[in-house]
């Protein structure tokens, strides 16, 4: 199976570090540390096309550094600044990079970015209110007054396409690219299994039941924390009741067409980027 965008980290996650301050410390003073470069939280790139590094000198007045991981046995950190804002939306140029970094890169880029907005979206204790203090290398909050201990959350969205037929259910949202279709999609909601949220939203949206839901792989997506879940299910009938809240079309594509669109053919639809998991999603429904 192709590689879904924004997985194949190399960095190793060194969780040892994180239950450690004396190595942790270490790993603050090691001479070889580096700085993930960002402006803005955009990545910059080096004058070889690959995302860019610095040293730690480089690191804010006042930042806080949380440990990425370990490249090799070079600690890699990202800088938290106390004036920083999470970013509004998805900038294109980011987009445009992505398809520039070496494999793993975008993956290094998406858990800075992710904990990055966490930190910055959960500077209060959601227990008493109280400014909480980064522990645990960057990787947790704690509440100085009640000591309620706070970590990263990662968001679940069920990805999906509902297959009838050798066809495959397709969707448009409004204010979409001209012609872009991609997957269904939604968030999971507490007390539902995958299964179920896929039912759920293929009902919801198309007016489709389906069974036989089947995962297909799953991406983190870092605007700003979910995790893609991609599967596929079986629907019982082909009838479409559309929800125009949340769709503006939805179509049956047959897997040939599919495949040629994906293989860059002109067709019925626009495909989603690359970088998406639904792309991957319909690469793996297309092959059969
Ligand atoms: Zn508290």
């Amino acid at each position: 199976m192709m590689t879904p965008g924004f997985t194949g980290a190399t960095l190793d996650r060194a969780d040892r570090l994180r239950h450690d301050p004396d190595a942790f410390a270490t790993a603050l003073g090691d001479w070889r540390a580096r700085l993930l470069k960002l402006e803005n939280f955009e990545p910059e790139l080096d004058s070889a096309g690959r995302m860019a590094w610095t040293t730690l000198a480089d690191a804010p007045e006042g930042s806080d550094l949380l440990l990425l991981g370990l490249d090799g046995d070079k600690p890699c950190f990202a800088a938290l600044t106390p004036d920083m804002l999470p970013p509004a939306g998805r900038p294109m140029r980011m987009f445009a990079l992505l398809d520039q970094f070496a494999p793993g890169e975008a993956a290094t880029y998406a858990a800075a970015r992710s904990l990055l907005d966490w930190h910055m979206r959960h500077r209060f204790c959601a227990k008493c209110g109280t400014a909480t203090l980064i522990f645990r290398a960057g990787w947790a909050r704690t509440c100085p007054n009640c000591g309620a201990e706070h970590f990263p959350r990662v968001d679940p969205v069920v990805i999906m396409i509902a297959e009838h037929d050798g066809r495959a259910l397709l969707g448009r949202q409004h204010g979409w690219p001209q012609g872009r279709y991609s997957a269904l999609a939604g968030f999971l909601e507490p007390g539902e299994s995958i299964e179920e949220a896929v039912a759920r939203e293929i009902m919801e949206e198309a007016g489709v039941r389906v069974s036989d839901v089947r995962y297909i792989a799953s991406q983190p997506w870092p605007f700003p924390s979910s995790l893609m879940i991609a599967c596929v299910a079986v629907a019982e009938a082909d009838a479409i009741t559309l929800d125009a809240n949340e769709l503006e079309d939805a179509i049956w594509v047959p897997r040939e067409i599919v495949r040629a669109v994906l293989a860059g053919e002109q067709g019925p639809f626009l495909p989603p980027p690359p970088y998406a998991i639904a792309f991957t999603l319909l690469t793996e429904w297309a092959k059969g």
